[in-house]
């Protein structure tokens, strides 16, 4: 069963990593794309939204609309 660590490497190959100032933590550290503008920070976990509008920044993601999403009762 390496099928995974296979699995992860292909993502490695595809992920984009830049580094920057992390909005969560506030650490110069690498950030490593998850998805297409979407970037999560290698120190403490925490997903950023990349905005580019002539300068980069990076903003914080609320994940609390997603968790309570999650949690409501079917
Ligand atoms: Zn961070």
């Amino acid at each position: 069963m390496s099928k995974k660590s296979t699995i992860f490497a292909e993502i490695i190959k595809k992920a984009k990593m830049v580094d920057g100032i992390c909005p969560h933590c506030a650490e110069h550290t690498l950030l490593i794309s998850v998805v297409m503008d979407y970037y999560r920070c290698l120190n403490c976990g925490g997903d950023i939204e990349q905005k580019v509008n002539g300068k980069i920044s990076y903003l914080p993601v609320d994940l609390s609309v997603e968790e309570i999403k999650d949690g409501k009762e079917i």
